[in-house]
């Protein structure tokens, strides 16, 4: 085997490792964008809870001025007629639901001062979310667009990148691709050099035969871990020393 075809085989790992490094940058953009969407949905979602919620207490206060309204017709009513009435146990019995509705109406008083000043709260709590995500979610918004568009850039990089990636496999033994593809979607590293008659990826020891035929620029697999090995010497290259680290 000759040393051409290695060095097209580092030249396409160091080339994948590139478009590998942009895929992460990628996915992790990715999962910044969706964080970013997710808090805007819930603060959009938060501000109209509290609206509802002042929707709901107004309809509340509605309801209650109704009833007090009531309460308010049956008291005249029942004095209206307390004033016609004669005898005395009739009036005594009316004068005692004139008062049980004035209790009644005292009640309802309550209960819609209560009302009225949870809608107080609410509506102050509901413009105060307002005027915080007037500015939060301004500053949240722009960062979601910036990232967007930081997706769209890496990903027509990587388009451009992936391009070219046929030129990059022509002069690489068909034998070693198949290889190289069918592990390369597992693991990060999968060619990695002899060293000190070890696999350094697994660091399972290589028998002696295999040891000579790696000298004998062989690529081998690894009987343990299946990464590719080749013998740094052997081949006249080092790939440790020409891959970018992702
Ligand atoms: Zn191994």
């Amino acid at each position: 085997m000759e040393t051409q075809p290695f060095k097209a085989f580092i030249d396409l790992i160091t080339f994948d490792q590139k478009l590998q490094k942009l895929h992460k940058d990628i996915v992790a953009a990715q999962v910044v964008a969706a964080d970013l969407d997710r808090k805007k949905r819930e603060r959009a979602r938060h501000a109209e809870q509290i609206q509802a919620q002042v929707r709901d207490l107004r309809k509340q206060v509605d309801a209650q001025e109704l009833e007090m309204k009531s309460l308010d017709a049956q008291e005249k009513a029942k004095r209206t007629q307390l004033d016609t009435v004669r005898d005395a146990r009739s009036y005594e019995s009316l004068e005692k639901e004139v008062n049980h509705l004035k209790h009644a109406q005292h009640e309802s008083e309550k209960v819609l001062l209560g009302l009225w000043n949870k809608v107080e709260t609410t509506q102050k709590e509901f413009e105060r979310v307002q005027q915080q995500d007037s500015v939060e979610l301004a500053t949240i918004s722009q960062e979601h667009a910036d990232v967007l568009a930081k997706i769209e850039t890496l990903q027509a990089e990587f388009n451009a990148i992936e391009h070219d990636r046929p030129a990059k496999k022509e002069f690489v033994p068909e034998e070693w691709l198949e290889q190289y593809e069918s592990m390369r979607s597992r693991i990060d590293d999968p060619v990695v050099p002899e060293e000190d008659g070890t696999c350094s990826g697994c660091f399972a020891t290589i028998n002696g035969q295999d040891i000579l035929r790696l000298r004998r620029k062989a690529l081998l697999t690894c009987k343990s871990c299946y990464r590719l090995l080749y013998q740094p010497k052997a081949m006249g290259a080092n790939l440790e020393n020409e891959v970018v680290k992702p």
